[in-house]
């Protein structure tokens, strides 16, 4: 089997590839290293070095694997582990989670991510199910490393019997406490997450280590126990497949996936497409992007989606963007598979362009827009397509 191994599974340039056509690699073995902001890159599985190609390395599996791997180097300290091991936001961002540390100013509090904001995800609940005593541990190093005083699990309302059960199990850890947020879309944006926990609304572009404050996906602090406890690089992905999908159409998560196999084998796994199907969506409903069978497991996949096939729909269609949602190119692009006629785009009106990149100004908090639709209906749209997160 072919794995794929993308240079950019990370905010940054692509790493730099160390491996040559023809080298052997085992499990864990360095595969790229980072060209200024990024983060090491090593092998999900053993095998083969088939090709370094432009923006990729690709890598013949062997067919027997083995789930233990090659540990990265002693490290001096935690936040050295961290780096090593190639950590990045597993939640989908993917910024390199060392820089993310260093960059702390005046650490108050560490918040561990449970939200799992996109619908239908659950591999993050699975994990703080199965393993809450790493989540605890994680959040600990996290604490020992930045030297805040306060670390925060933060969980949706719908998973306050979870929210209960942590609750129990740090009775005696002073220093951690259990949040709830509402049960809604963008919950689990960084933005929301600071202005519902400590009441601090931030602007566009404003980041939370700027006040103090580290927030990260569970996952993440997953993937920073492994480094810390057992000098595992970052070589496994917790995903979640769901969709029009024969035994996850609700969702089914599959834990600690090697990076670099197709998204097509958990498919398969979950029982196959159910006829007919649309696009396979890698990452989660909102903001996933189109991919294929073949699409690779990457540090920041998180849902596969099966969707259905688009409907035939020859019309004038105004496409609504939002930040926290489907993006305007995504949208253009399901208009026109949909078989647009025409398409007019409009952003929500609380979005701004902050160093070239249209943000929201208020995530979460979202306006009416029936002014755009008047406007739309103006310009002879009669087919609204939004990624707006209540409208
Ligand atoms: S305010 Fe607008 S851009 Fe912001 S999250 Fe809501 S719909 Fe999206």
């Amino acid at each position: 089997m072919k794995i794929h191994y993308p240079l950019l599974q990370h905010v940054g340039a692509p790493a730099v590839p160390v491996v040559a056509p023809g080298d052997t690699v085992s499990r864990g073995r360095l595969l790229a290293e980072p060209n200024g902001l990024g983060a090491n890159i090593h092998a999900g599985v053993s095998g083969t070095v088939e090709e370094v190609a432009g923006d990729r390395i690709i890598v013949t599996g062997e067919e027997k694997q083995r789930a233990d791997f090659i540990p990265i180097d002693e490290p001096s300290d935690y936040l050295e582990a961290i780096s090593e091991a190639g950590i990045v936001g597993a939640g989908g961002a993917g910024f390199p989670t060392a820089i993310k540390i260093k960059s702390l100013k005046n650490a108050k509090m560490v918040i561990a991510n449970g939200t799992e904001c996109e619908p239908m995800l659950q591999h993050n609940i699975k994990f703080m199910q199965d393993h809450p005593d790493v989540l605890i541990r994680g959040l600990k190093y996290l604490q020992e490393i930045t030297g805040a005083p306060i670390a925060l699990i933060v969980l949706k309302e719908k998973n306050k019997a979870m929210a209960q059960e942590l609750h129990k199990m740090c009775t005696q850890e002073k220093r951690i406490r259990i949040k709830l947020l509402p049960d809604r879309y963008p919950a689990g944006d960084e933005r929301v997450i600071v202005r519902e926990l400590v009441g601090l609304e931030m602007k566009p572009g404003e980041l939370p280590t700027e006040n103090g404050l580290l927030i990260q996906n569970v996952e993440t602090i997953k993937r920073i126990v492994e480094a810390i406890e057992l000098r595992k690089p970052f070589i496994d992905k917790d995903i979640t497949v769901a969709g029009r999908v024969r035994n996850a159409q609700k969702g089914r998560p599959f834990m600690d996936v090697p990076l670099g196999m197709p998204v097509g084998l958990y498919i398969e796994a979950a029982g196959g497409v159910i006829e007919p199907h649309g696009e396979i969506v890698v990452g989660g409903p909102f903001t996933g992007k189109s991919g294929t069978f073949s699409s690779p497991v990457i540090k920041t996949t998180g849902g596969i989606m099966v969707g259905m096939p688009f409907p035939r729909a020859e019309k004038v269609f105004g496409v609504l963007a939002c930040e926290c949602g489907a993006q305007e190119e995504r949208l253009y692009k399901i208009a026109r598979e949909m078989g647009a006629k025409e398409v007019i785009a409009a952003k929500c009106k609380r979005m701004e362009e902050v160093n070239g990149r249209f943000r929201c100004t208020k995530p979460g908090i979202c306006p009416g827009q029936a002014e755009t639709v008047i406007e739309f209906k103006k310009k002879g749209v009669d087919a609204l397509l939004t990624g707006s997160c209540e409208e």
